[in-house]
């Protein structure tokens, strides 16, 4: 069913990524359906360059001013009419704009943050990835979809999957457990070997999943899923006692939501986050995503088992920083942001990441009920008491 339906114009956050690349390709299926009309990225112009001369964006922005400048050079001599702009204000314009229908939200870290919380005021559709700009922020931001009527649905895998076994995308009542899987990680089966002797090649190579660096380490820590739990939590309401953590190393059941009747209802399907991807572009209707489906019969039989949360602290480290709220959850991010990079720069080890976390959440005074201002002085506080703690370590 298509009809005589415009496409859906899209502003892409963080389009040389993973997300952002994924995206593109379901774009790429169905031209009748999607028109990449913004790119936003970092400052990757040879990247950039070449999306946007196979996808002709109207708007082409990046971050840093200077990467801006040199894209619009680079367009102009290969004779492109994409227009370019640059630096922190663009993206946020640019997620506004209302040329835009939907936003999807695929810059790594904070620093989407601005941009995320823009298309929301602006009422847009909003395609999440950005888990860490909804773990800093919670209640601001998902108050702002629904004061300016944004429609707001995951990409993260999980929560695409928990969405989509819940009636309508929400928690009704009769439901007793979400159950958000993890794959546990490259480290997972390895209990014998030494986390502190790991090394960034190994904790980014991910048995299941091919995703951006900081994410893969996060997933090495546990910390996504504690992220993830902390996502769960904003985007449904559910209560964290209620949010569980499986170990399902096939990433094949993608989660779960367990109801009072006794049913559990999951959702299945190759890992390949076009699945979820096509399923909110398309919502409600679905659409193909050059997704293989499953070969139910040839599958290797699905496993589940507990995480082992003393070898990750990082994942009650998330729970503790959930529990403790207000402004807890955007320590909790802003210092794990910092202690990744440190880790995959080898200013740190990997066991330093939790440490660096910990000392940053003792550190940084909470603040109750905070507005966006408090929330942005809380990150720049947890990042300085991160730095210091790393210093410490190393000193
Ligand atoms: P990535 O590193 O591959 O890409 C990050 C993108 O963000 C790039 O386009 C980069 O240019 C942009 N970016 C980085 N810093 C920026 C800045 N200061 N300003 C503007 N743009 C900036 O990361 P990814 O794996 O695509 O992850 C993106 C987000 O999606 C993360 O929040 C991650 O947790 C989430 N996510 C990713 C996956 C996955 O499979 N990759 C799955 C679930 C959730
Ligand atoms: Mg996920």
């Amino acid at each position: 069913m298509s009809g005589e339906r415009h496409p859906a114009r899209l502003c892409v956050l963080g389009a040389t990524g993973s997300i952002g690349r994924q995206t593109l390709d379901i774009v790429q299926r169905h031209p009748d359906r999607f028109v990449a009309d913004t790119l936003v990225a970092h400052r990757n112009v040879e990247e950039m360059l070449a999306l946007c001369l196979a996808f002709r964006p109207r708007l082409a922005v990046m971050a840093e001013p200077a990467a801006a400048e040199r894209l619009a050079e680079r367009l102009r001599a290969s004779g492109s009419d994409t227009r370019v702009d640059g630096g922190p204000a663009a993206l946020t314009s640019a997620s506004a704009d209302p040329m835009i229908d939907t936003v999807v939200a695929g810059i790594v870290g904070a620093a989407g943050l601005d941009a995320n919380i823009a298309a929301a005021r602006a009422g847009k559709r909003i395609l999440l990835a950005n888990k860490e700009a909804l773990v800093m922020t919670g209640p601001l931001f998902m108050d702002a979809v629904s004061q300016h009527g944004a429609t707001l649905l995951p990409i993260d895998s999980e929560h695409n999957a928990v969405f989509q076994v819940l009636p309508e995308g929400r928690l009704v009542r009769g439901v007793r457990k979400v159950w958000l899987t993890c794959s546990g990680g490259p480290f997972r089966d390895l209990p014998e070997l030494d986390l502190a002797t790991v090394t960034p090649e190994q904790a980014c190579k991910h048995p299941n999943w091919s995703m951006g660096r900081k994410i893969s380490v996060d997933s090495a820590t546990l910390m996504n899923k504690g992220l993830e739990v902390i996502e769960a939590h904003w985007l449904f309401g559910a209560p964290a006692a209620d949010i569980e953590v499986v170990i399902h190393p096939q990433s094949i059941v993608h989660s779960m939501v367990e109801y009072d009747d006794g049913s559990i209802l999951a959702q299945l399907g190759n890992p390949d986050m076009r699945t979820p991807i096509a399923h909110a572009l398309a919502w409600p209707e679905r659409i193909s995503a050059g997704v293989e489906p499953l070969a139910l019969t040839a599958m290797p039989p699905l496993t589940f088992c507990t995480p082992d949360r003393r070898r990750f602290p990082c994942l009650d480290l998330a729970y503790q920083a959930l529990a403790r709220g207000g402004t807890a959850p955007a320590v909790l991010n802003a210092a794990n942001e910092v202690a990744v990079e440190a880790f995959l720069a080898g200013r740190t080890l990997f066991t330093g990441i939790p440490r660096t976390i910990e000392a940053a959440l003792a550190a940084v005074t909470v603040v109750e009920r905070p507005d966006l201002a408090a929330v942005l002085a809380a990150d720049a506080a947890a990042r300085e008491a991160a730095l210091a703690a790393l210093a410490a370590a190393t000193g």
